[in-house]
């Protein structure tokens, strides 16, 4: 988002452009419309000029998505966008929007008090501000400043919220932190904006990615101030962070934080099969039950299966098994399906994956030496916990 001059700004303009404006933005934030042809409908249809057509649609959406923007929106296009939104979001749309407002006021402020030197309140906003802030009932009186747009307690109904952060989400935002913990990004660095990118991005491969505000900068910046509250250089002297975080937060600063090699290398992989699998539908697809999820996150562990389940390399396996030892067998408990179930379990056998699969670089193929044969209890028991087991692992647990 660009930073656009002072004097710039749209409030000459008259409630029916307005309400144009924000069903553009509407449309443009659904991806029902591109902005470019949103904006051409403005100054065509409705008689805004181009520039100012561009400031509506990107400071409306930032209102919708609870983002920092950084541009004029009139008072008469704020007041009526908060209106609509929290006809269409409810108060927690509401309260998206009179963050991102409250972030536009004190931004305008700031800037202005280094450009001229003297501090000015922008006293009609502020007033604007706390009259929207009043009327907006419960839910409003805790809003301080910013809202954790990803904040898994809805206390109102009807609204759209973002699925909680996943194991991935938290690592790839850990490694934000760690690489950056004296000092966290500001909100709109460019950092924030590029994990902000990636997470979406891999939020529609996993299929998880179900709003315009999923992971947004705000929502971004945020889960590093919850990481705060976690980490003991910040505490240490009686600091605090921003509470309300997610329990997974506190299993992936206790796994990661002390362990900034394999933090990296995780996030590094994470981010090569969201690139990787950008355009097809690998990682996608519904949970596997049986499958406890990795501690290295989903993808690692839509990786891992279907590596093992690569058909070609399946049969190699098995095929080598069978030359080697005249049968299939399980390399833990020595469970033979056709000793067992006679011809009905002929060739019956899992293939597990034993390397740990975020260690593989992008592009580096699945070697038969590292796939081992299971049957499918002991495969079981090796994915039921968030730490796999190794067949070692796996093999002591059998004779205890
Ligand atoms: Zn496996
Ligand atoms: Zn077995």
């Amino acid at each position: 988002m660009k930073d656009v001059p002072l004097d710039m700004s749209t409030k000459e303009y008259n409630l029916g452009q307005i309400a144009a404006a924000y069903d553009m933005a509407r449309a443009v934030n659904a991806v029902q419309m591109r902005r470019v042809d949103a904006i051409r409908a403005l100054v065509q249809g409705h008689n805004i000029d181009e520039s100012n057509s561009a400031i509506f649609i990107d400071a409306m959406r930032a209102l919708f998505d609870g983002r920092v923007y950084k541009m004029a929106l009139g008072l008469e296009a704020v007041a009526y966008c908060v209106d609509r939104i929290t006809e269409s979001d409810g108060i927690d749309g509401r309260r998206r929007a009179l963050a991102a407002y409250l972030a536009n006021i004190e931004y305008y402020e700031r800037n202005e008090e280094r450009r001229t030197g003297r501090s000015r309140i922008r006293r009609e906003h502020r007033a604007l501000y706390r009259r929207l802030i009043e009327v907006g009932g419960r839910g409003s009186a805790d809003l301080d400043g910013v809202v954790d747009v990803d904040s898994e307690v809805s206390e109102t109904s009807g609204t759209r919220q973002n699925a909680p952060w996943s194991r991935d989400e938290l690592i790839l935002a850990l490694d934000l932190y760690m690489r950056h913990r004296a000092a966290p990004p500001a909100k709109d660095a460019p950092e924030i904006q590029e994990l902000s990118d990636v997470l979406n991005n891999l939020g529609a491969v996993l299929g998880q990615r179900t709003s315009g505000t999923y992971r947004n900068e705000n929502g971004v910046y945020m889960k590093l101030m919850n990481f705060r509250r976690l980490d003991p250089q910040y505490t240490a002297d009686g600091k605090k962070g921003l509470s309300r975080g997610n329990k997974d937060e506190a299993f992936v600063w206790s796994e990661f934080a002390g362990n900034p090699v394999r933090l990296a290398e995780v996030a590094q992989f994470i981010r090569a099969n969201v690139t990787k699998h950008a355009n097809d539908s690998d990682l996608a697809g519904p949970e596997e039950p049986s499958i406890e999820e990795a501690e290295e996150g989903r993808v690692a562990t839509r990786v891992h299966r279907y590596r093992e389940r690569d058909r070609r390399l399946v049969e190699k396996v098995k095929s080598q098994a069978l030359k080697k030892h005249g049968r299939l067998f399980c390399v833990a408990c020595n469970f033979d399906f056709s000793k067992q179930y006679g011809d009905a379990g002929a060739g019956i056998i899992d293939v597990h994956h034993t390397k740990p699969v975020h260690t593989m670089q992008p592009g580096e193929k699945t070697k038969v030496s590292d796939l081992v044969l299971l049957c499918s209890n002991c495969h079981r028991v090796v994915h039921s916990r968030r730490k796999w087991l190794t067949v070692e692992e796996l093999r002591s647990a059998l004779r205890e």
